[in-house]
């Protein structure tokens, strides 16, 4: 599948904050945000004034490079939410949540969505106990997830282990790192998400 892959730097730069594409370096004064928090190109310094339109569309980019989704499945989940019962910005939000690889990233078993995606296509995971290699699969209420017993001593599996002992986990998501397993205890809900999201503005764009 088609995937963005030139320098993630750029994005967080483009989009004006960090989306955190990078795993631990992230964190570190080597984050290419912390030393130029300001656009790439050459008039990437230059303030100008955003249109609706514009500030729609930055929303829409910053969430959808934050989860790593080309446009066209993007745009699927948001007809999908927009089916759902509910608040379709909130209901978008939660639908990317539960995608394989945000999962496997929140439970820490990756640095980055990213590297769980990257996984989970060479079958690092079993999903209530079959191969589970699809990084858009949904994950459920009460889905188990284990690291097969022969990928457990992958080093980046091995210092994720030590990343998720440092990591706040979501509380609908429960992990025994000893064991390589993970649990999906419930759905997750809008405030799980803590990154700042004006989801409204995507819901706007595509509305139009
Ligand atoms: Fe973004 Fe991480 Fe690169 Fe910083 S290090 S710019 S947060 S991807």
């Amino acid at each position: 599948m088609a995937r963005y892959n030139e320098a993630k730097c750029r994005l967080c730069r483009r989009e004006g904050m960090k989306l955190f594409l990078k795993g631990d370096r992230c964190f570190t004064d080597k984050c290419a945000y912390e030393r130029r928090p300001y656009a790439p190109g050459h008039a990437g310094r230059m303030r100008k004034k955003m249109s609706d339109y514009a500030i729609q569309l930055r929303e829409k980019q910053k969430v959808r490079r934050m989860y790593g989704i080309l446009e066209d499945q993007f745009r699927k989940y948001f007809h999908q939410a927009d089916m759902m019962k509910g608040v379709t910005g909130a209901n978008l939000l939660i639908l990317l949540e539960r995608r394989l690889d945000n999962v496997i990233y929140r439970m820490g078993f990756a640095n980055s969505r990213d590297q769980a995606r990257q996984l989970v296509r060479h079958g690092v995971f079993q999903l209530n106990g079959r191969k589970a290699n699809i990084p858009s699969l949904s994950c459920r209420p009460g889905d188990v997830l284990t690291v097969r017993e022969k990928s457990r001593k992958i080093p980046v599996i091995m210092e994720a282990q030590e990343v998720m002992a440092r990591r706040p986990q979501p509380g609908w998501l429960e992990v025994d790192g000893a064991n390589f397993k993970g649990t999906v205890t419930g759905l997750p809900t809008r405030e799980d998400i803590q990154f700042p999201i004006n989801e409204q503005l995507i819901v706007e764009l595509y509305s139009k």
